[in-house]
């Protein structure tokens, strides 16, 4: 199979993008990408208007999503690419991760609140497309409006992360549970964009191993949120534990995003492109 533009992580209005699944596929479509996934965090409910959209825009699609899991103290993202999106295992364990979200948005409020920025909960909440997936990115956007940060970096860097106001720690699924989810749903689990994690080298190789051991098969290689040295370093990891490799932008919006849907190095030639082991699953 000859595909050379694959984009498989992004985000729409049903988690913490601006754009709408057929917004993203006219855009997608546009900077030339072939194969397709809308990977929405912890939600599959835009996956139906991504596939319609990608037929329209003549794009192949998997199906897709980002599954937030707790790992080592840190969150750990776990894209799911290629599953069967009617599978009940995993649209009840989507909806038990999602379920927290409303609970911690009061919370990161409350805490906003006491560093001097009142209604941050209502301020989020005119951003949200999914009232099930609120988000730091929503909050991210009512500071920006606010004036209080000039764009949503800065906001992460002074607010919601550790040690900083509004950051509220939270426990996300299972590593073994989502990776579960996914492969038992028929797709190929992913870890995406290792670099972004804080890790050290022990608690790393602890991630990999615990992941392939519950069957998860593949890392984000080329992703937006890596530099070209950190594409080369987990090219290696990839070799050394024998996964297959992805390649994602992880577009959020056209006001944010410094990676552009399809607009992305090309993963190294030798690896396997997770979409190879997805033959079946392309639609
Ligand atoms: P949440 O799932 O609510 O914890 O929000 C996580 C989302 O916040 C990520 O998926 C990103 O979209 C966004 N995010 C996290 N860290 C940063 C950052 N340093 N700069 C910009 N966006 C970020
Ligand atoms: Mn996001
Ligand atoms: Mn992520
Ligand atoms: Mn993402």
């Amino acid at each position: 199979m000859s595909i050379l533009n694959a984009d498989l992580h992004c985000h729409s209005i049903v988690s913490d993008g601006t754009l709408t699944p057929e917004e993203l596929a006219v855009r997608a479509a546009a900077n030339g990408v072939e194969l397709w996934s809308l990977t929405d965090h912890d939600e599959i409910g835009g996956q139906q208007r991504a596939a319609a959209a990608a037929r329209t825009q003549g794009m192949k699609y998997l199906t897709g999503t980002e599954i937030s899991v707790s790992f080592a103290g840190q969150t750990v993202h776990i894209v799911g690419l290629g599953f069967d999106a009617g599978d009940e295992a995993l649209r009840r364990g989507l909806a038990a991760t999602r379920g927290g979200r409303e609970e911690r948005a009061r919370e990161i409020a409350g805490q906003l609140a006491l560093a001097g920025i009142p209604g941050a909960y209502e301020g989020a909440l005119k951003y949200v497309g999914n009232p099930e997936l609120i988000s730091r990115t929503h909050f991210a956007r009512f500071l920006v409006e606010r004036g209080v940060c000039r764009d949503t970096g800065e906001v992460f860097r002074r607010f919601l992360t550790e040690g900083k106001p509004g950051f509220v720690p939270h426990r996300w699924a299972a590593l073994g549970d989502a990776v579960r989810w996914i492969s038992d749903a028929g797709g190929i689990a992913v870890i995406a964009h290792p670099a972004r994690y804080r890790f050290t080298a022990t608690e790393e190789y602890a991630l990999f191993v615990e992941f392939q051991a519950h069957g998860g098969r593949g890392v984000e290689v080329v992703t937006g949120s890596h530099t070209a040295a950190e594409c080369t370093q987990y090219a290696q990891t990839a070799r050394e534990f024998g996964l297959a490799a992805s390649r994602g932008s992880d577009f959020h919006s056209p006001d944010e995003s410094h990676t552009e849907l399809g607009r992305l190095p090309a993963l190294p030639a030798d690896l396997t492109p997770v979409w190879e082991l997805l033959a079946g699953r392309i639609q």
